[in-house]
C-alpha cells in the first residue's frame, strides 16, 4: 500500500480543515500533530509490525492513522467527534486495514470489544488522559503496550519514584501495570492549535505479571488513593480520615510498625512494594 497524500505537513492540515469548515473543539482536547519527526518517533517507539493490531484513540483528521496503517496489520481508530468522520473516511480511503469507530473511548467496553492483543497509540486528548490510561489498564483487555502523547508534567508523574513531588497515585498505578519510558519531549509548536503546555511521548509496556504480589489489588489502590488525597498529612492520618476504609490511626501505625516503617511517614515515601505489604496487613482487619 503506497501512502499517496501524507497529511503530516502543516499546509495540508490547514487546507483540509478550511475545506471542511472544521472548527477545533477545545472540549475534545483537539490539538493536531503537524511535525513529521515527532510522528515518526511515536510510530517507531510503539514498535509496530504487520502482525500487530493498533488501537488509536482520537485519530483527528487521520495524520498519525495514515502512518499506523502503513506499519500495522490492522488499525482500529476511535473518534468521538462526528464532524471528523467524513474527513477520516477521505484521508484514509487508500487503506483497507482501517476501522473507524465514532465513539467515546470512555464508554466502550474494551474487554468485550478487543478480542485480540493490541498496541494502543494516541496523541491523547489531555482533558481525560488519566481516565483513559486507567480505563485501559483496568479493563483487563489484552493490551501489550500504550504509546501516547501526554502533557509533559503527566509523563513525569507516571514514571516518578518515591520521595519526589511528582510521585503519587498515578505513578503507582502506571508502574503496577507497566514499565514507563519517555521517548520524546515535544514542544508546543508541533501542534495546531498550539497547546498551552509542553508535551511528551511516553511508552508504557504492559507487565506480563505485576511487579508486586498483593492479595486484594482493589483494596491496595483504595489505600493508595486515600494516602495521596491528603498529601501533606502523615499516612496514618490520611488513611484514618478516609471513612470508607474504616481504619483507626492505631490500625495503620500498627501495620507500619510491622513493616519497620516510621509511624509519621507520609504516603509519598512508600514504594509499590510497601503499599502491597500494607494492603495485605490492613486487609486482614477489614
Ligand atoms: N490524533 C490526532 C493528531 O495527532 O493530530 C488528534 C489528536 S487530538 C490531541 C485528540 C483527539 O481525540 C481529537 O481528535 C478528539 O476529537 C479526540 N477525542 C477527544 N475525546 C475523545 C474521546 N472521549 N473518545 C475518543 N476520541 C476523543
Amino acid at each position: 500500500m503506497e501512502q499517496k497524500d501524507k497529511l503530516i505537513n502543516p499546509q495540508k492540515t490547514i487546507e483540509l480543515i478550511k475545506e471542511y469548515g472544521f472548527d477545533f473543539k477545545k472540549r475534545y482536547g483537539q490539538n493536531f500533530l503537524i511535525d513529521e519527526h515527532v510522528l515518526n518517533k511515536i510510530v517507531s517507539g510503539a514498535a509496530i509490525s504487520r502482525s500487530d493490531t493498533v488501537l488509536e484513540i482520537g485519530p483527528g483528521i487521520g495524520t498519525m492513522t495514515q502512518a499506523l496503517c502503513e506499519a500495522a496489520g490492522e488499525v482500529i481508530a476511535v473518534e468521538i467527534d462526528r464532524e471528523l468522520i467524513p474527513i477520516l473516511e477521505r484521508t484514509l480511503s487508500d487503506y483497507d486495514n482501517i476501522r473507524i469507530i465514532n465513539e467515546d473511548i470512555l464508554k466502550l467496553d474494551l474487554k468485550a470489544f478487543l478480542k485480540k492483543p493490541v498496541k494502543v497509540v494516541a496523541n491523547l486528548p489531555y482533558y481525560i488522559t488519566t481516565p483513559i490510561i486507567m480505563g485501559l489498564f483496568e479493563s483487563e483487555a489484552p493490551i501489550e503496550s500504550i504509546t501516547v502523547m501526554v502533557q509533559r508534567e503527566v509523563a513525569d508523574r507516571m514514571r516518578a519514584l518515591p520521595g519526589g513531588k511528582d510521585y503519587g497515585a498515578l505513578s503507582l498505578a502506571v508502574q503496577y501495570y507497566s514499565e514507563p519510558e519517555i521517548i520524546a519531549n515535544v514542544p508546543q509548536n508541533c501542534f495546531i492549535p498550539r497547546p498551552n503546555v509542553g508535551s511528551a511521548v511516553i511508552n508504557l509496556v504492559a507487565h506480563k505479571t505485576p511487579p508486586v504480589e498483593v492479595k486484594d489489588r482493589e483494596y491496595m489502590f483504595s489505600l493508595i488513593r486515600a494516602a495521596f488525597s491528603q498529601r501533606r498529612k502523615t499516612l496514618s492520618n490520611a488513611l484514618k480520615n478516609d471513612s470508607s476504609l474504616g481504619l483507626s490511626r492505631e490500625d495503620v501505625t500498627g501495620a507500619l510498625k510491622e513493616l519497620a516503617l516510621s509511624e509519621d511517614i507520609r504516603g509519598e515515601r512508600l514504594s509499590l512494594e510497601d503499599f502491597a505489604r500494607l494492603s495485605d496487613i490492613l486487609g486482614k482487619r477489614k
